[in-house]
């Protein structure tokens, strides 16, 4: 099967292949760079009980901080501006808490070929709530929440360090955020939001979504363009995008892509899990084994192919609109 994938990738832009450990969807060719094997390695690492639910500020998250920045070494990015690691380091004490905690972004750098002044960030959350009661499973693994988007953020990283891009892409990943979007708001607060063309969040892609196989929704889809476009470069693949469903959720303010959004970054999150009926959101049993590797990896590809042309600075998506939902 896989030397009949090869074959096709030479000749078209659609193919449509399956094998027990590759899952290469009609996607597009340059998506092959995008397999399940490596997501899984990825998942299933920063999900790990050895990890200890990477709760800011503990042993188990600076084990996740490492694994990230050995990735980011062996793909070869660079850091960001003014960095002289991929760790953006900073102190904060916690909403209701007295001691202070010192955190880092893990972040790294891909220079755009014609347009490095224009900044794309992919990013995805790698703490989550850590151990929590004495009783049965205490580790909160988070391998939905959000081990799934950091591992999109990886292959992703893997994928166009091999393909090439026009525009500068930054790869992060935020710690604090389930304390209150902490990591994003700091990242945030040291950039000039004005460089930053499109935010690209990922959050929860690892189950099935309401809208069945081979589809994602995204948060604030009517507050900018950005949905649009991603919709536009995945016609023909199979794969569709979606506005988030969940409204009632005030999704969009409640991830990482917020505290960009709130420059007037066209920031959104991308998801698949149906949030409304998610019966392992925020609980223990939010392991590996409940996710499904294919629809991982086949949104990743999907998240590939649908900003390609953001990537490649042929389009530029309209700067996002902010009023919050009023209550
Ligand atoms: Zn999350």
């Amino acid at each position: 099967m896989k030397n009949i994938c090869i074959a096709l990738l030479v000749s078209a832009f659609i193919i449509s292949c399956n094998s027990k450990n590759n899952v290469h969807t009609k996607i597009v060719g340059s998506a092959f760079f995008i397999d399940s094997v490596t997501v899984k390695k990825h998942l299933y690492t920063l999900a790990s009980d050895d990890m200890e639910g990477r709760e800011t500020g503990t042993p188990g998250i600076e084990k996740a901080a490492i694994y990230i920045e050995n990735e980011f070494k062996r793909i070869g990015l660079t850091s960001f501006d003014g960095l002289e690691t991929y760790r953006q380091t900073f102190s904060f004490v916690p909403r209701g808490g007295e001691v202070e905690i010192t955190t880092a972004n893990i972040i790294g750098v891909l220079e755009g070929k014609s347009k490095k002044n224009e900044y794309v960030i992919i990013s995805a959350h790698y703490d989550h709530l850590g151990i929590r009661g004495k009783e049965g499973d205490t580790i909160y693994n988070g391998a939905n929440d959000d081990a799934s988007g950091v591992t999109g953020v990886l292959a992703l990283a893997a994928y166009f360090k091999k393909v090439g891009n026009e525009r500068t892409i930054v790869f992060a990943a935020f710690t604090a955020e389930e304390m209150g979007l902490i990591g994003s708001k700091y990242f945030g607060k040291e950039i000039d939001a004005s460089k930053f063309v499109a935010g690209i969040n990922l959050e929860m892609i690892g189950k099935v979504p309401g809208f069945g196989p081979n589809t994602a929704w995204l948060t604030g889809f009517e507050r900018s363009d950005f949905g649009k476009i991603i919709q536009k470069n995945l016609k023909g693949t199979g794969y569709q995008l979606f506005p988030d469903p969940y409204k009632n959720f005030n999704l969009f303010f409640r991830s990482d892509n917020a505290s960009l959004a709130r420059l007037g970054v066209p920031s959104h999150t991308f998801s698949t899990t149906p949030i409304d009926v998610d019966k392992d959101y925020h609980k223990a049993s939010d392991e590996a084994e409940t996710l499904n590797m294919t629809v991982i990896t086949q949104t990743i590809q999907a998240v590939a192919k649908g900003t390609e042309s953001i990537i490649n600075g042929k389009d530029t998506p309209t700067r996002v609109v902010l009023e919050e939902k009023k209550k």
